[in-house]
This record gives C-alpha cells, structure tokens and sequence, in this order.
C-alpha cells in the first residue's frame, strides 16, 4: 500500500532532518573548538598573528611577549561560537525527547524500525508490538511491513528459536495479534499468501508430571502442544509414552490451538526403577482450507524427571472437612443432553469451585458413580489440584466409554438417579506436587438438563472417525470457565 508508506514518510523525513542538524550543529562546535590549529605555524596566541617569520617571543602585531615557545603552538578556539551550535543541538534533542514523552517512542519511530527492535526485547507484550498492531487496525501499516513482521516471527532470533517456550512467549505472542487479521483477508477458504510461512512452524510441546510416585501407580503425563499455524487450523497429536506396555493415543482438536487444558497421558504401572517419563509426540496439522488432508508437522521426544519410593500415604495427606466437602458438591454440575451431535450425553464438573484457600495444597480425586436406583451405569475418575492458584495444566478425567453407551440409551427421567463421589488418593497425587488430598465421600441427587438442539462441538476428541461417542469430561468440564461448563 503507497498510502501506508507515504503516511510514513513525515516519520522518516523528521529523523533525517533531526539527523541532520544534529550532526551540522555538532560538527559547527567541533570546528570551532577543535579544528583551527597550529599544525606546526608559529602565531600569538592573543591575536592570532602568523609570526613564522618574526624573531623571538614578542608579536609584531601587538606586542605580547609568550612565556614561552609551546604557547605559539595552541590551537585557536572559537568559544563563543561553539558554544551557540551545542546549545542548538542540545534544543533540538530536548524537543524530540519531549515529543517522545508526549506520543512514545514508538510513535516517532517508522514501523520498519520498530520492526527491526522486535528481537530486542524479551516479551511479545512490548511497546514496539502495541505500536504496530494500532498502526495495522488504523490501516497505516503496509502490507510489506505486516509480512516483515510475520517473517521477524517465524525466524526468531539466536536466544528464541521457533518450537521452544522461548519462541512461544515473544513471537508466538506477536503472531497471535496479527494472525486473526491474516485470517481475515482469506477469500473462501482459501488461506492468504502471508499466512503460508506459518504452516511449518513447529508446535511448542511440554509435558507435566509429578516428581514423586509410589511404586506400581499409574503416572499421569499432561501434554501441551501449542501452535501457531494458520487460523482454525486443527491438531492431531499422536502421542505415545516410551515405557513397556505403554498404548500410543490419538487425540484430535478442533479450531486454533488446543485448549489450555492439556491431554492427559496415563501410563502402565511404574517400575521401582524408572528416573523419568519419556512421551514421544508427533504432530500435524490439517488447515481450514477446503479439501485438505493432516500433514505431519514435528516429532519430538520430550522427558520429565521422576523419582520413585515410599508409600503413597507419606506422600500426600489426607484433609477432611465440611467446607471441603461443600466446595467438591458445589463443583458436580450434572448430566447435560442434547437432540444430536458428537457427544450428545455429557457429565459436567466446575473444580473452580474449589477455588478456594481452604484448598491451597490441597488436591482432589475422586471416582464418580452415577446410579440409577441404587445401581451404578457409569464411573468417572477426576482429578485436579484445589486452591487459589487453581490452572487447567492440573486438571484430568477417565470416562468409562460402556457406561456412557448404556447411559445414553436410558430414560434419565424413569427411577431415581444420583452421584456418588468417593475419593481415591491414587488419583489425587495424579494432579501434581499436592503435600495433601481431600478425603470424603458424598451421594448427591443428579441433575440433569435436556438442552434443545444439538450439543455443541466438541474441542478434541479421540475417535479416529472424528465424530466422538466417547466424552472425555476434561474438556468440558468447565475448568476454562468460572461459573460454569464451556459447552463445547
Ligand atoms: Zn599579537
């Protein structure tokens, strides 16, 4: 865009002519201080006579006697004069600060500068970026600037390389300003030319575990792979622990990035020797793009420290409590189901509930039995860590696919339908670094809510015919929002 250039050039145009007399005022004090000098002449240092050809110390012209033959060699300085071009200099840097003060340094500097500081800084949030992202929604950033940008962040830099957390925090904090805005000049389906480079962007993965395990415990891996391809692109991660016995799983997720809640790897009964949990996860990717197919993006092997010994009960604490215990009934949100869609039948959890002091250091896991009559159709395992640091990465659930078969083919409206939620400090220590676990058990009535029309999309799901007849309660669980389930 000519327009966008030519709304720069006042900026470019203004540092030139600063530039300028800067250096001419700087270079007029440095001649008039430092340049008039003897260069081997011969001359009275008060009226700066030529006494090359003059006798003795005394000035023809006017008639000072130097003291000696070094003070006819002194270079003639020009006080007055250099004084009057640093005190212009020094005005002319006074105004473009207190311009700077006024509008910001990064309103005075052309938005191919402020591109070039980009790798200066060490947060994606910086000044520079808030700059660029107002001039692009007032439409003064041209579309070679907006590509400079773009291509600034899929090459990081030396301490910031595309695929690690250093890389996610600065560029991948950049290019979530200016994806959408990419997304958004799509004709149909078809992806804008500037959104291509991001295609081959390696996903940031980390995984999670808790550092100490009782021997023979089932582990739980939380992975997270974050990624900044293309607007609405989906992600398949195919992830499989690197321990005897291990099964790989595939997990699917649907639009722009995997939700904050990470997948939940378990793995076979620990060895009393293991020192660490190893996860290999492929990647791909599949755009929004009509007709087109997952392409593999990344492998990585990734690796967490682990120790093993003690019994689970020197681990972690039993609490008890009733406030507790209110907090875990008021988080058992209910059956909710729908006319149709994937997932039509889902059981919904809200642990922000439990965001609260009296469970800082406090995790909780439970096994939940729905019960008809007195019989149990399903059982879920939950776990996640209480308090008021409460964060999603913490968060994880195993769903009995038979029970969720059977569930959804009875009439939830026929007998008597209840929640019984035991907790099983087994499943607890799964949800990270907790000195303590609740301990408590309750059945409550269960409630349920038939929603018109079809159930909304799920985020991921697991089935490899993309539409899921297994919920896997994580997601929906309502962890991303506090009063209540996401929904999809
Ligand atoms: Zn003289």
């Amino acid at each position: 865009m000519v327009s966008a250039l030519l709304q720069e050039a006042p900026l470019w145009l203004g540092w030139l002519v600063t530039l300028a007399l800067v250096s001419l005022t700087t270079f007029i004090a440095w001649r008039a201080w430092f340049a008039d000098r003897a260069d081997g002449r011969r001359r009275c240092p008060r009226c700066w006579y030529d006494m090359a050809y003059s006798e003795g110390m005394t000035c023809s012209e006017c008639g000072y006697t130097a003291p000696n033959e070094s003070a006819l060699a002194r270079t003639r300085r020009h006080w007055g004069r250099g004084f009057i071009a640093i005190l212009a200099a020094a005005a002319i840097i006074v105004f473009v600060y207190e311009r700077s003060v006024q509008v910001g340094w990064t309103g005075l500097l052309p938005s191919r500068a402020l591109i070039w500081t980009l790798p200066l800084f060490s947060s994606g949030n910086n000044d520079a970026v808030v700059q660029l992202a107002t001039r692009l929604n007032q439409g003064k950033l041209s579309d070679r600037n907006l590509q400079r940008i773009i291509e600034s962040c899929t090459d990081g830099d030396r301490g910031a390389r595309p695929g690690s957390t250093a890389w996610a925090s600065k560029y991948g904090t950049i290019l979530d300003r200016f994806r959408p805005v990419l997304a958004s000049r799509r004709s149909g389906s078809e992806l804008y030319d500037m959104e291509r480079p991001l295609l081959n962007l390696p996903p940031v993965i980390t995984i999670t575990a808790r550092e100490q395990w009782p021997a023979g415990a089932s582990a739980r891996i939380a992975v997270q792979a974050l990624n900044w391809w293309p607007f609405g692109s989906d992600t398949q991660l195919r992830i499989a622990p690197l321990m005897d016995g291990a099964e790989p799983v595939t997990a699917y997720f649907r639009g722009l990035n995997p939700p904050a809640t990470p997948f939940s790897v378990l793995t076979p009964p620990l060895e009393a020797d293991r020192t660490s949990l190893e996860v290999e996860v492929a990647t791909y990717r599949r755009t929004s793009q009509t007709g087109d197919e997952w392409q593999p993006v990344s492998v990585s092997r990734l690796s967490v420290p682990i120790s093993i010994g003690g019994e689970l009960t020197s681990m972690i604490t039993p609490v008890s409590g009733r406030d507790l215990d209110d907090a875990i009934r008021a988080s058992i949100i209910g059956l909710r189901k729908w006319n149709g869609g994937a997932i039509p039948l889902r059981f919904y959890v809200n642990p922000r509930q439990t965001a609260i002091s009296a469970f800082d250091g406090v995790a909780i896991g439970y096994i939940s039995e729905i019960l008809h009559d007195g019989q149990v159709v399903l059982t879920d395992q939950c776990w996640w860590m209480g308090g008021t640091g409460i964060s999603d990465i913490q968060f994880g659930s195993w769903s009995d696919e038979g029970g969720l078969k059977k569930l959804a083919e009875m009439d939830l409206r026929a007998g008597r339908w209840e929640v019984r939620i035991r907790s099983d400090p087994t499943l607890a220590i799964r949800a990270g670094e907790a000195p303590r676990c609740w301990e408590g058990q309750f059945t409550i009535p269960l409630s349920f809510v038939q929603v018109p029309g079809v159930a909304p999309e799920p985020h991921w799901w697991m089935d490899e015919e993309e539409s899921p007849e297994t919920p896997r309660p994580d997601d929906d669980a309502g962890a991303d929002s506090p009063d209540g389930p996401s929904g999809g």
